[in-house]
């Protein structure tokens, strides 16, 4: 017998349980101190009533002879009609069209970025920008793929952009991004789809943060953008758009005309998801076919509003105290310069200390997260707005 070997490759991923363990520690020390955390990278508002009330009558059917589901529908790997629909209308707003074969109905994100890898071979290349979410490395090591990093800097304004002296099979995208906030024009997109498109890669679009952007000119799916029918897939979820992290609802979007080798990536996707997948249940899938209905928008809208409120206090202290950062307009998460050309665990420690906020530090996104701090917009809007008070009597008087 013997293991994959690939796991022993995987970095040992601190972060957050290093945030968990030294937030705890100070809490213990100072029990007096109202420690505020803008670390979270969860939603905190509760679900919408539509979804509510869809969920509480998707549970009245499952309780009906008549009307009760077992599995979901075979043909279209296990999502219902309904939510396939509400999700090509959202799509269709924003002026692309998709078949509903197309639209995969999943467990969340994190699942669908991971599980997609099945169909590529493991002698593919991956691009992966630094940094970045670190789903998208850890799920190559462990199928042990070469990985190469596009650098995401202050000189690129966090968005890398194509080097065509760079081979890459598989090209991983977030945007907005986490945890830069950085989102791509539909112009900077293009000239990605154009890379892909000339070597015959594939991109890996993550999408997961789009509901927070706000700029007409960013991209809200990639199949905005021409030509990205031929070399993309667009991973999505219904986690940051409508609270739904504890419920687990998301979709993938594989376009028929995507092929490879002359097969259809759809076709690979849907053999895949038929074996090893065997869908989301009939309540989460009720509960989300309501976040597109016209009451569930206007009512998720509410919610990211409130974010973005929460995203824009901390820009906005930012740019009084004369900081440099990326996001808080487009996406939930504020990429900040560490002052006094501190490194990121030592200004997360000095504003544990000094202002009793947490934070996370960027170098546990990637090499080029060194010298940076991500903030979030999770956390409610009275200590959001009293953190940024702190926060300016600190460096107030730099
Ligand atoms: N993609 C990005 C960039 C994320 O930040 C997250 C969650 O934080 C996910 C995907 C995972 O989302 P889900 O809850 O749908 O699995």
């Amino acid at each position: 017998m013997k293991i994959n070997h690939n796991f022993l490759n995987l970095q040992e991923s601190y972060l957050f349980s290093t945030v968990g363990a030294k937030f705890a520690a100070y809490k213990k020390a100072h029990p007096e101190k109202n420690v505020i955390k803008l670390s979270i990278g969860d939603v905190t508002l509760p679900l919408a009533p539509a979804v509510i009330a869809a969920m509480h009558a998707a549970v009245e059917d499952m309780s009906k002879r008549e009307t009760f589901k077992g599995y979901g529908p075979d043909q279209t790997c296990y999502g219902y009609e309904t939510l396939i629909r509400s999700i090509r209308g959202s799509y269709a707003r924003k002026g692309v069209m998709l078949n509903d074969g197309e639209i995969f109905i999943s467990d969340g994100a994190k699942s669908d970025l991971a599980n997609i890898l099945d169909i590529f071979s493991a002698e593919n290349t991956v691009l992966v920008p630094d940094p970045v979410y670190p789903v998208y490395v850890d799920t190559n090591v462990m199928a042990g793929r070469k990985i190469v990093f596009a650098d995401a800097n202050e000189e690129n304004g966090f968005l890398p952009m194509p080097d065509r002296r760079v081979d890459a099979d598989i090209v991983y995208i977030c945007s907005p991004n986490n945890p830069t906030g950085a989102a791509y024009s539909r112009d900077r997109l293009k000239a990605w789809v154009d890379y892909a498109n000339e070597r015959g890669a594939v991109i890996l679009y993550d999408a997961a943060y789009e509901a927070f952007i706000e700029d007409g000119s960013l991209a809200r799916s990639i199949y905005e953008v021409e030509g990205a029918r031929d070399c993309a897939i667009e991973i999505c979820s219904y986690s940051k758009t409508a609270g739904f992290t504890g419920v687990r609802c998301g979709y993938t979007v594989v376009p028929d005309t995507l092929t490879r080798e002359g097969v259809r990536l759809g076709k690979l996707w849907a053999r895949r998801q038929s074996t090893k997948f065997n869908g989301v249940s009939y309540i989460t899938q009720m509960g989300a076919a309501a976040v597109f209905t016209e009451e569930g928008e206007r009512q998720i809208a509410e919610n990211i509003a409130y974010y973005k409120r929460n995203a824009k206090t901390i820009a906005a202290t930012l740019d009084r105290l004369g900081i440099p950062y990326t996001g808080g307009i487009n996406s939930p998460y504020v990429w900040m310069k560490c002052p006094y050309g501190m490194k990121s665990w030592e200004f997360f420690d000095y504003l544990l200390e000094n202002a009793n906020v947490v934070g996370t530090p960027g170098s546990g996104f990637g090499k080029n997260g060194e010298g940076y701090f991500r903030l979030t917009a999770f956390a409610t809007a009275e200590n959001t707005a009293e953190a940024c008070r702190r926060m300016e009597d600190l460096f107030g008087s730099r």
